[in-house]
C-alpha cells in the first residue's frame, strides 16, 4: 500500500464526493494555467484584470457558485469551498474576487431583490460580463457598521408629493475598503434610512457616483480596493433592495462570504506547506538537504497537523451549511481558526525558505502578506473570538 500523500496526511480531500472533486480538480487546473503564471507579477505591479477573468470565471461557474437560478450554478456549499480552496491557493485576491461578487454583491441581490432586480443583475453577472462591489465599511465604521454615516432619504418626504414607495432616493456618504470598487458595474450600498439600514444598487456611471483605488497596500495587492463616495447621487425609487431592512440584510451576506473564507485559506496554507517542503528537500545547508535537520521536519510536521485539522473543520462547517445547520457560531469558529492557522503556516513555512522567501519568487511571504487582510475584513479574529465568546457563555461582550 503506498505511504500518505504528504499534502493531505489524513486524506481529508476523500471526504469530498467524486462531483466535489471534479469541480475542484477543474479550478485548480485553471488557478495553474491561468493565475499561477503571472500572479507573482500582478502582486508586484498592485494589479487584479478583473475584466479579463471575470468572464472565464463566470465560464467555470463560479460566480454565484452555490446560487440557484439566474444563470448561477447552484452548486452544494463543500463543492463551493472546494473551489474557494484552489483560489485561495493562487492568491487571496482571486478569491476575494469571486467572494464579493458572488457570496457578497450577487447574493444580497438574490436574498433581497426584487425580481426586475435579479433578472437586470444576476445573469450577467454569474456570467462575468457585469461585475459587482459590496459597500458597508466606512473609514470611521469598520467592526460597529450600525454606526454608519452613509444615507439614503427620500426626495419625496415633506417636499414634492410623491407617494410612499414611490419616491426617489438620495444618497450621501462614503464607503472605504471596498474590494472591486472602481471596477465595479454595481455597488451594493448600505445605507441609514428612516426605515434603518437599507441595501441600494448603484450602477457605475450614476452622477455623483465616484470610486478612487486604495494605493500603498502591502496586502492584497492583487485585487482592486477602492474608496466610493456619494455626493447627493439620486437614485430612483427601484434603486432599494425591498427584501430586507436593518443590519441583518449585510450581515447576512457576511456569513456567506466568510464560509468561503474558512476554505480558501486552507488552500492558502496548502500552497505555503508545499512550497516549504519541496525547498526543504532541495536546499542543501551544511552538506544535506535541509529537510534532514529536525527542526526543519518539526516545521514542517506542525504545518501538516495544522493544515488537515484547517481542512477538516471547513470541511463539518461545509455538511452543516448543506444540512441547514450552519450558525454563525460555526462560521467564526471556522473563520477565526483558519485565517489564524493559515497565517501561522505562511510565516512559518516563510523561515523555511530562508532570503528566498521574502521574495515574490516563492508564494510564501505573498500568501503571509494577503492573509493580514484576510485576518481583518469579514469580521476580525477579535469579533469573531467576541461572537463565540457569546455563543458559549450567553453574554456578549462588544461594547
Ligand atoms: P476597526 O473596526 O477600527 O478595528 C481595529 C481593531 O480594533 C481591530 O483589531 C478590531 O478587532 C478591534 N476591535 C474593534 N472593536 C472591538 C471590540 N468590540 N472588542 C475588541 N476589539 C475590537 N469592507 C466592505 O464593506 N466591503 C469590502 O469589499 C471590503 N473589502 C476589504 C478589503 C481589504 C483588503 C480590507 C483590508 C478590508 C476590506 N473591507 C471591506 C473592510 C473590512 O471589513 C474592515 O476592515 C473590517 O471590518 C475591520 O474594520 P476596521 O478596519 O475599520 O477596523
Amino acid at each position: 500500500m503506498p505511504g500518505p500523500d504528504p499534502i493531505d496526511l489524513l486524506a481529508v480531500g476523500e471526504l469530498l464526493t467524486e462531483e466535489e472533486r471534479l469541480i475542484q480538480a477543474t479550478v485548480r487546473r485553471f488557478a495553474d494555467d491561468r493565475i499561477r503564471p503571472h500572479i507573482a507579477d500582478w502582486f508586484e505591479q498592485g494589479v487584479f484584470p478583473a475584466r479579463e477573468l471575470a468572464p472565464e470565471l463566470g465560464r467555470l461557474g463560479l460566480l454565484g457558485m452555490h446560487l440557484e437560478g439566474y444563470g448561477c450554478a447552484g452548486a452544494g456549499a463543500v463543492a463551493y469551498g472546494a473551489a474557494c480552496l484552489e483560489l485561495e491557493a493562487a492568491d487571496s485576491g482571486l478569491r476575494s474576487f469571486v467572494s464579493v461578487q458572488g457570496s457578497l454583491a450577487m447574493r444580497a441581490i438574490h436574498a433581497f431583490g426584487s425580481e426586475e432586480q435579479k433578472l437586470r443583475w444576476l445573469p450577467e453577472m454569474a456570467a462575468g460580463r457585469a461585475i459587482g462591489c459590496f459597500g458597508l465599511t466606512e473609514p470611521d465604521f469598520g467592526s460597529d457598521p450600525a454606526g454608519m454615516r452613509t444615507t439614503a432619504r427620500r426626495k419625496g418626504r415633506g417636499g414634492t408629493s410623491r407617494p410612499e414607495g414611490g419616491g426617489d432616493w438620495v444618497l450621501s456618504g462614503s464607503k472605504m475598503w471596498i474590494t472591486n470598487g472602481s471596477v465595479s458595474d454595481v455597488a451594493v450600498v448600505w445605507a441609514q434610512t428612516e426605515q434603518g439600514v437599507r441595501g441600494f444598487l448603484v450602477p457605475r456611471g450614476t452622477k455623483g457616483f465616484t470610486a478612487t483605488d486604495v494605493h500603498g497596500k502591502l496586502s492584497l495587492r492583487a485585487s482592486v480596493t477602492s474608496e466610493l463616495h456619494f455626493d447627493e447621487v439620486q437614485l430612483p425609487g427601484d434603486a432599494v433592495l425591498p427584501g430586507v431592512s436593518g443590519l441583518r440584510g449585510p450581515l447576512s451576506c457576511l456569513n456567506e462570504a466568510r464560509y468561503g473564507i474558512l476554505w480558501g485559506t486552507v488552500g492558502a496554507a496548502r500552497d505555503c506547506y508545499q512550497a516549504a517542503l519541496e525547498y526543504a528537500k532541495s536546499r542543501v545547508q551544511f552538506g544535506r538537504p535541509i529537510a534532514g535537520f529536525q527542526l526543519t521536519q518539526e516545521k514542517l510536521v506542525e504545518m501538516a497537523l495544522e493544515l488537515e485539522k484547517a481542512h477538516l473543520v471547513a470541511w463539518r462547517v461545509g455538511r452543516l451549511k448543506e444540512a441547514g445547520q450552519s450558525r454563525a457560531a460555526h462560521i467564526s469558529f471556522g473563520k477565526l481558526n483558519n485565517v489564524r492557522t493559515a497565517l501561522e503556516i505562511a510565516r512559518s513555512a516563510r523561515t523555511v525558505l530562508g532570503a528566498n522567501g521574502i521574495t515574490t519568487a516563492y508564494p510564501v511571504l505573498r500568501h503571509a502578506n494577503n492573509l493580514e487582510s484576510v485576518l481583518t475584513y469579514e469580521g476580525t479574529s477579535e469579533i469573531h473570538t467576541l461572537v463565540l465568546g457569546e455563543a458559549i457563555t450567553g453574554t456578549a461582550a462588544y461594547r
